[in-house]
């Protein structure tokens, strides 16, 4: 059938005007955050309800078209990608809070529900929606579903995964499921539910989601703090924990600081200039509270970790401290970093730092390389910056021989290569470096129940 034909097929299925085929919106749905594949889908598709959505997928295996779901975009691993001819499906009209319920503290979300919304209704109910991160204003529920999306408040709430009460999905056979109806306890066999968090759209559709609420925390209260080195992080974190609920706990280098000064709207946190910095947050409950973190931060600098800090003393104080953490990502996007996203056990984070500050640093001395991350919970973010000297397929050349020494590093200390961000198609090709070919079999057979012919998402996490 001609791609005219299937096209008119399509637009049969979902309300008029919800089929868009024109340059502009194929180049924009076409693509998420990373700039390494050209975007190319046939179509893109907005369904306004679960049965359209079913629609679609028993169609796509019909004609055997391939599909991708698309949230907000903003994912950095190109699992939201389209590259070659698939069917965009976007949940942009599918996008209300349906219902909230006071007693489980649940609201029933589409997919197409941005993050902020959802932190924003939490809010208006006097609850708290705790998976948070720069992105937040674009990205939706069901692709933080699809990613297992983890961000700044994991050290204390965790990842996505801990906030899905129930999922309603449409396979990729079309079938509706319903999976775990919204229960704390449930112990009737496989837990169907966790198999979609973190597929990035490999086995079907989240068409709804109950999310979990939490009460508002109270008089958040943050910390920076400039490190001696980057060895004293850690025994900063572990003395800070030892006395505080830390909310996060997050840290960033003097380069990533520099880029962020370089902007000219974020305050400086002090003077002092550090090697690395550590941002820590927590409920300042009680006066006690407050003074035990005063008395954690002066125990340090009697031991020679921290040379300098400051605390919040009011909301807007609170949040230009976050913009120190918050704009990294945006601000060192003007220079095409190649970014990482890898995690090991919070022991093994300083040798496993060295270890990959050494090789890259051994092979590549002129590339600028960014460390911050979430490293509370073992999950740091390496990024190369481009030389301006390069071009963009010759430093992304570089930067793949570079990913095999740091995935080699990963492996050494069983660690994650993926920490939050997904596989996608930029690291599918380096999945056995944390999956072992046995636990990689089992994958692709529950894929192969779930999407027989194939046309979930093809080439994400896998490769074609
Ligand atoms: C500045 C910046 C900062 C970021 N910080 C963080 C961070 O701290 N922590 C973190 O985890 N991530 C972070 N990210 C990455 C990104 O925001 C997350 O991965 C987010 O969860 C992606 O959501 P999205 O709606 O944009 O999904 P998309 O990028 O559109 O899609 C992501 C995946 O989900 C799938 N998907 C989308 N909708 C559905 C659906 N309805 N059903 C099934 N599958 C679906 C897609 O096919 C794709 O595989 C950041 C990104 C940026 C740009």
């Amino acid at each position: 059938m001609t791609d005219v034909a299937l096209i008119e097929q399509l637009k049969a299925l979902v309300e008029p005007g919800k089929v868009l085929t024109d340059a502009d919106s194929l180049n924009a749905y076409g693509k998420d955050w990373t700039k390494h594949f050209a975007p190319a889908p046939l179509a893109i598709v907005f369904p306004k309800t679960i049965e359209q959505v079913q629609a679609i997928v028993r169609w796509a295996n019909e004609q055997k078209v391939a599909l991708v779901p698309s949230g907000g975009r903003t994912g950095l691993s190109a699992a939201a990608v389209a590259a070659n001819g698939e069917v965009v499906v976007a949940f942009d009209y599918m996008n209300q809070v349906l219902s909230f319920n006071e007693f489980d503290r649940t609201a029933v979300c589409q997919p197409g529900v941005v993050t902020k919304q959802l932190q924003l209704f939490a809010e208006e109910k006097g609850l708290y929606y705790p998976v948070d991160f720069a992105s937040a204003g674009s990205s939706q529920i069901g692709g933080n579903i699809g990613t297992n999306a983890g961000g700044i408040k994991v050290i204390r709430y965790g990842m996505t995964r801990n906030w899905v009460a129930g999922l309603k999905v449409v396979t990729g056979k079309g079938d509706l499921l319903e999976l775990n109806k919204d229960l704390i306890k449930n112990a009737t066999g496989y837990d169907l539910r966790q198999l979609f968090i973190g597929a990035e759209g490999t086995l079907g559709f989240v068409v709804e989601a109950t999310m979990r609420l939490d009460r508002a925390p109270q008089n958040l209260t943050a910390m920076v703090l400039g490190a001696a080195d980057f060895d004293s992080i850690m025994p900063v974190l572990h003395a800070f924990q030892n006395k505080l609920d830390l909310t996060a706990f997050e840290f960033f280098s003097d380069k990533a600081l520099a880029k962020i000064m370089g902007r000219g709207d974020v305050p400086a946190p002090f003077e002092t200039e550090c090697p690395f910095y550590a941002l820590l947050e927590f409920e300042a409950t009680t006066e006690e509270v407050a003074e035990a973190a005063l008395a954690t931060f002066e125990q340090c600098v009697e031991q020679g970790w921290v040379l300098d800090g400051v605390m919040s003393q009011s909301e807007q104080q609170l949040q230009n401290l976050w913009k120190l953490r918050e704009y990294i990502s945006e601000t060192i996007s003007h220079w095409t970093p190649y970014k990482n996203d890898i995690s090991v056990t919070v022991a093994n984070v300083p040798a496993f730092l060295h270890d990959i500050d050494a090789i890259v640093g051994e092979h590549y001395p002129d590339f600028e390389i960014v460390w911050f991350g979430h490293i509370g919970d073992g999950n740091l973010h390496l990024n190369i910056l481009k030389p301006e000297n390069l071009s963009k397929d010759e430093f992304f050349a570089k930067c793949a021989t570079v990913n095999k020494w740091v995935f080699e590093i990963v492996q050494k200390y069983n660690g994650s290569i993926s920490a939050e961000h997904g596989v996608g198609m930029t690291k599918r090709d380096y999945l056995t470096y944390s999956r072992s070919e046995a636990e990689i079999a089992y994958m692709k057979a529950i894929k192969a129940a779930f999407d027989p012919n194939g046309i979930m998402n093809p080439g994400k996490i896998f490769a074609l």
